[in-house]
């Protein structure tokens, strides 16, 4: 038998850790999959995070991973891109 490879579909990391810019605190927060986050708003300094340009959410942007649709189909796979 020859061993099974894995399918090319993996389930997304779901958690992601956030580091804020200005203060530099990380916080692991749960991502939606349905929807993209735009705005997050630091739980240390209270800085309101947006994302970055070219980026699609704040976890693209400050997350240790980025969010579910383009961990699926790569970038330009979310929502807002177009
Ligand atoms: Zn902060």
């Amino acid at each position: 038998m020859i061993p099974l490879t894995p399918p090319a579909t993996t389930t997304p990391e779901l958690t992601s850790v956030l580091t804020c810019p200005f203060c530099q605190h990380a916080q692991a927060e749960q991502m939606p999959t349905e929807a993209c986050q735009w705005f997050y708003e630091c739980t240390s300094c209270g800085t309101v995070l947006k994302p970055l340009a070219g980026d699609c959410c704040v976890f693209c942007s400050y997350g240790t991973v980025p969010c579910p649709p383009i961990q699926i189909q790569g970038r330009g796979g979310c929502c807002s891109a177009n």
